[in-house]
């Protein structure tokens, strides 16, 4: 199996999943235009989807807090972290996320702290945003290891599609046991997600984190040509395959190492701050309070 060079290769190439599309390979920046009319088009292919009457938002009891404080903190040393304030906060939007998404189980068995912790990874990286809920996404599958697709001989360990988000369980695991690499399938995987989820789709924009990502894609363009000059970068090279790895490699590293990410390209690590509404070297994360609620 290929690793590490190919660990997150998929969001991408999961768009192609078998029906010959290939709109992220070999991309240079003056086709963005004509890749993101593409990609709109591949996306609204769907016919629109009416918001799903979620269950409404309501706080957790301090049982239930408990049980989701214990698997959650298991894992999340960001979670650890927080203020306790923060910590309910968190939870009851795990526990809101959980229940508007149906989990599959695909060669493992069916486990609730699992769906528990794949909502976690959503909502660490939609922490600082109003909304979070992913609503274009209604089916998460989580698979036992590392995949192959239709029509694909790569070993995939996540990606996203329209019917849905895919994670391989066992590199999820290691996303968030190995902080040395800034590898994190799952961070990497929902930030894709939170993207098409803000331009591609009709519910659950968060006005906030479009005009941002706007800003951050304009201001990444120096960082891009400076990486293309030197031959050599911080982030993985994967990063440079298109702007939509860029952006997910750049997520990744921000979660696993905020600080080493910080201290080799301040400048994205502001960027990435400014987008998501949060800064994860600090403690209390959220940055402005005022536009995550
Ligand atoms: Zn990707």
């Amino acid at each position: 199996m290929k690793t590490g060079a190919n660990i997150g290769t998929n969001g991408a190439q999961g768009l192609q999943n078998g029906r010959g599309i290939s709109i992220f390979r070999h991309l240079n920046p003056n086709r963005m235009s004509s890749l993101l009319k593409k990609i709109r088009q591949y996306f609204s292919a769907k016919a629109p989807i009416p918001p799903v009457s979620s269950p409404d938002e309501f706080p957790v009891d301090e049982n239930m807090f408990n049980n989701y404080s214990f698997v959650i903190g298991s894992l999340f040393t960001y979670f650890n972290d927080l203020p306790a304030d923060h910590k309910v906060r968190f939870v009851n939007r795990v526990h809101h996320f959980k229940n508007t998404k149906k989990f599959h189980f695909i060669g493992l068995e069916e486990k609730d702290d699992i769906s528990t912790l794949v909502s976690a990874a959503a909502i660490q990286v939609t922490f600082g945003l109003k909304n979070y809920l992913l609503t274009y996404f209604k089916d998460i599958y989580v698979l036992a290891d590392a995949y192959k697709m239709e029509n694909d001989n790569e070993l995939y360990i996540g990606h996203v599609a329209p019917e849905g988000v895919y994670l391989s369980w066992r590199h999820f695991n290691y996303g968030y046991s190995n902080k040395s690499d800034n590898i994190n399938v799952a961070v990497h995987e929902m930030s894709h997600a939170l993207l098409y989820n803000n331009f591609f789709a009709q519910y659950g924009i968060d006005s906030n984190f479009r005009m941002n990502y706007e800003k951050f894609s304009t201001t990444t363009g120096p960082i891009l040509a400076d990486v293309v000059t030197k031959r050599r970068s911080y982030l993985r090279s994967y990063a440079f395959s298109n702007l939509h790895e860029f952006w997910a490699v750049s997520v990744e590293a921000f979660f696993v190492n905020p600080k080493g990410l910080k201290e080799n390209m301040p400048e994205l690590f502001e960027a990435l701050c400014r987008v998501l509404n949060q800064d994860p070297s600090t403690r209390n994360k959220i940055l402005r309070m005022e536009l995550s609620e």
